[in-house]
C-alpha cells in the first residue's frame, strides 16, 4: 500500500458550486477558470463536474490541449494570452481564443499567417497595474487590433484587484466605463469575489459582464475568507486531503515533542503521529493553533510541534476527552470534510498559515494520490 495520504475530490460539490456560481451571476456566460491544473485538483477531474460551463479559462497551452483531447469543443480561454510566435500557430489550430494585454502580442498578430480570424480579449489595467493597456491608450489600441486581418473578433476584458468592498470594485468600474463605454464587444468582468458579492454594484453602473470568470469559488472555497466564509455563500469543499495515523506516543509532563526545543508538554498527551508533511505541501509555517479533524466524527484536534517533511504530530487529548480510543490506520483530515461529512475549511487552515486557501489547494504535492468522491453526482 502507498503512504496512506489521499486527495479527495468531490464531483459533486464542483457540480453544485458551478449551478450556484451559474444562479449568481444569472444571464452571464461562465468560464470555469482552471489555470494551474484546476487549481491542484486535476483538469481530467473537474472536466465532467464543470461540463456545463459555457468555456474553460487558463494559462498553459498544454492544459488547453489536454482539454480539447478530453473532447471539448466549446471556447477556451487564455487569461495571459499568448507567449511566443509559434503559440499562435497551436491558437488557430485548437481554436483557441487569447488575450492580448501587450505590445508584443499584437506584433506577432499581425505577423502571424492565418487564414482564420482569431477571438481576442482585449485587455484593460482597470488599477491592479498588473496586466493591460492603460486606460489613455485603451482606444487606439482597439482600433489597431479591428483593422488587422487576424483579428475577428475583440471582447473587453479587465480583473479587479478588490473585491473585500463595493469601492474597490466601483473604482475599476467607473475606469472600465470611461475607457470602453462606446467599443463594441462582449465584457468579461468578474472573478469568484465580485460574482459572489457584487452583481448589484456591476448593474448600477449600467455594464452587462458577458463572461464571468469564476475560480476559487468552484471549488468551494472563498475569495475573501476573513469577510465571509465559503460556507456562508453555499460553497461546499471540492477537496479534501485525508490521512492516517501511523504511529502514537504517550507523553508526559516535560517531554518533547518533534524537531527543535519549543514544544514541551505540559500535561500528559496521547500524540499522534500523521503521514502529511510539508512535502505533501501542508504548510510548514503554520501555527500550534491549526486543528485537524480526528476520525470519521472529526474531533478537533491541535497540532503540537512542527511539520516535518512527511509527518505531522497532533495532541488527540481531545478524542480521548470524548471516550475514543485512538489506533494506528484511524483517520486524519486535514482540511475539507470526514466521510461522515464534519467539515475543517483549507480557509481556516490557511489563516494559520498566514495564507489563502488559493495557495494550499495549489500546492498539494505530486506525490498525494488523488480519488474521486462521485458520490451524489450526476
Ligand atoms: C485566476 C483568475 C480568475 C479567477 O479568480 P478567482 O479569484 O479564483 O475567482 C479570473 N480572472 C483572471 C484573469 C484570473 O487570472
Amino acid at each position: 500500500m502507498s503512504r496512506p495520504i489521499r486527495s479527495i475530490i468531490h464531483y459533486a460539490a464542483l457540480q453544485h458550486n458551478l449551478q450556484m456560481i451559474q444562479s449568481k451571476a444569472r444571464n452571464a456566460k461562465v468560464w470555469a477558470v482552471v489555470k494551474a491544473n484546476a487549481y491542484g485538483h486535476g483538469l481530467q477531474h473537474v472536466f465532467e463536474p464543470f461540463r456545463a460551463a459555457d468555456g474553460f479559462a487558463l494559462l498553459d497551452l498544454n492544459e488547453a490541449q489536454q482539454l480539447r483531447e478530453m473532447g471539448w469543443r466549446g471556447p477556451i480561454l487564455l487569461l495571459e494570452g499568448i507567449f511566443e510566435a509559434r503559440d499562435l500557430e497551436i491558437c488557430s489550430r485548437l481554436g483557441l481564443w487569447h488575450t492580448v494585454h501587450n505590445e508584443a502580442q499584437i506584433e506577432m498578430l499581425s505577423a502571424h499567417k492565418t487564414q482564420q480570424g482569431h477571438r481576442v480579449f482585449l485587455k484593460l489595467n482597470a488599477g491592479m497595474n498588473r496586466l493591460g493597456f492603460e486606460p489613455r491608450q485603451f482606444r487606439s489600441v482597439y482600433s489597431r487590433l479591428n483593422a488587422i486581418h487576424q483579428v475577428e473578433e475583440i471582447s473587453l476584458l479587465s480583473h479587479f484587484a478588490r473585491t473585500e468592498t463595493a469601492e474597490g470594485v466601483l473604482e475599476s468600474l467607473r475606469i472600465f466605463n470611461d475607457a470602453c463605454r462606446d467599443l463594441s464587444g462582449e465584457r468579461s468582468l468578474s472573478n469568484s469575489g465580485a460574482i459572489l458579492a457584487h452583481q448589484e454594484v456591476i448593474a448600477k453602473e449600467g455594464l452587462t459582464d458577458d463572461w464571468v470568470r469564476p475560480g476559487i469559488a468552484l471549488y468551494g472555497a472563498s475569495p475573501d475568507s476573513h469577510i465571509k466564509s465559503a460556507n456562508d455563500w453555499g460553497l461546499r469543499p471540492a477537496q479534501s486531503l485525508r490521512s492516517q495515523i501511523i504511529a502514537l506516543q504517550s507523553v508526559n509532563v516535560g517531554d518533547k515533542v518533534g524537531y527543535g526545543p519549543d514544544h514541551t508538554a505540559h500535561e500528559k498527551m496521547l500524540i499522534g503521529i500523521v503521514a502529511c508533511g510539508y512535502a505533501d505541501g501542508y504548510p510548514r509555517a503554520i501555527s500550534q493553533s491549526a486543528q485537524v479533524l480526528y476520525g470519521e466524527g472529526g474531533v478537533r484536534c491541535n497540532l503540537f510541534g512542527r511539520v516535518s517533511m512527511d509527518m505531522l504530530t497532533v495532541n488527540l487529548n481531545p478524542a480521548l476527552a470524548k471516550g475514543l480510543q485512538p489506533r494506528i490506520g484511524d483517520q486524519i483530515t486535514l482540511w475539507g470534510k470526514t466521510q461522515q461529512g464534519v467539515e475543517l475549511s483549507i480557509d481556516e487552515v490557511a489563516s494559520h498559515a498566514g495564507t489563502i486557501g488559493y495557495e494550499l489547494m495549489c500546492a498539494v504535492a505530486p506525490r498525494v494520490s488523488v480519488e474521486k468522491d462521485l458520490d451524489g453526482f450526476n
